[in-house]
């Protein structure tokens, strides 16, 4: 069942040169209640831009984005207040997105304040509560930012994301910024209570490994469009799009002995602000054709045995 649908998001942007820069384009998608939907790609292919849209961190340029029987693109502030309490996020910078002037209990408590729920002492009790559940000691409560290592703020985040008991999180390439070991207690941390609390998350980032260790599906963009999406198992093993198969051929730990073919990607993304008219993978792709350079190709449903997988390609048209 979909709890958030996603519909012809656009968002651009203005260049050095004035000229417009498209960083998510015509994007549509569903996150089904309770799932993990992975969002990667690249730097810069507009995944980061498309989770802040999502929540209007930042203001679409179209599109609609449905919560809840609210398009939240067109809603008041103050019905956009009212969904904050079920959509929240959580930011790659653990260090910049705490304010190091604020005691922990403050900082996890802010939320509960902000949306005026419970007393002071239940607030403090919800803190307290909050703060177990991430694996962290009551007494952090009195405490600062800067007392804590970089894995214990992101805990903290995740605390503070949680505790207007949200539906959906947005995390925002929520473990890029830590160390390799503690990146796997972090996202373990996200996956035991995803399940505990039983929501959805859209987790972005721009690492397949971690990206195929979370989620259920997988979304893959390119240059601010979905190319490919589908459940993770049959993204990851049999993945359609050029794109989709090069990103994985990249990665080491990722067999290549089920593809059949190692797929490298040579070329730079084209320049954003002055895409190619057909497919704008067409300039690296190996199997482009003439109708690739002069069509962009739809995200549609392949056929086959690629049960649910949508991709946007040419090779797959029927
Ligand atoms: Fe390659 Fe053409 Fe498919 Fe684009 S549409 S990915 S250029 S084959």
């Amino acid at each position: 069942m979909s709890l958030l649908s996603v519909h012809n998001l656009t968002k651009t942007f203005s260049g050095a040169n004035g000229a417009r820069v498209q960083a998510v384009s015509d994007v549509s998608f569903s996150v089904h209640a309770g799932e993990v939907l992975g969002v990667v790609g690249e730097s810069g292919c507009g995944k980061t831009t498309l989770g802040h849209a999502i929540l209007r961190l930042i203001e679409p340029d179209s599109g609609k984005v449905m919560y809840g029987g609210l398009d939240l693109v067109s809603a008041t502030k103050a019905e956009l207040k009212q969904t904050r309490r079920d959509l929240q996020i959580i930011f790659q910078d653990p260090f910049g997105s705490l304010n190091p002037r604020h005691k922990i209990g403050t900082v996890v408590g802010e939320p509960l304040l902000v949306h005026g729920i419970g007393s002071h002492s239940e607030r403090r009790d919800r803190v307290a509560s909050l703060l177990n559940l991430v694996g962290l000691p009551e007494d952090s409560s009195n405490r600062f930012p800067h007392e804590f290592s970089g894995g214990q703020r992101q805990r903290i985040a995740i605390a503070r994301a949680l505790a207007l008991d949200p539906k959906l999180i947005v995390a925002d390439e929520s473990v890029s910024a830590l160390d390799v070991s503690i990146q796997s207690q972090i996202l373990n941390l996200i996956a035991e209570l995803r399940v505990k609390l039983g929501m959805s998350i859209i987790f972005i980032s721009h690492d397949l490994s971690v990206i195929r260790h979370i989620s259920d599906r997988i979304a893959v963009m390119y240059l601010g469009r979905i190319v490919e999406i589908g459940p993770a198992l049959q993204v990851m093993s049999k993945p359609q799009h050029p794109y989709t198969q090069a990103l994985l051929s990249s990665v080491p730990e990722i067999s290549l002995s089920r593809h059949k073919a190692k797929a490298i990607i040579s070329g730079e993304p084209p320049d954003p602000s002055n895409p190619p008219p057909g497919c704008t993978f067409s300039n690296r792709c190996p199997q482009a054709t003439s109708l690739c350079r002069m069509t962009r190709p739809e995200l549609l449903p392949v056929n086959g045995d690629a049960q649910g997988v949508e991709t946007a390609c040419h090779l797959y048209a029927t």
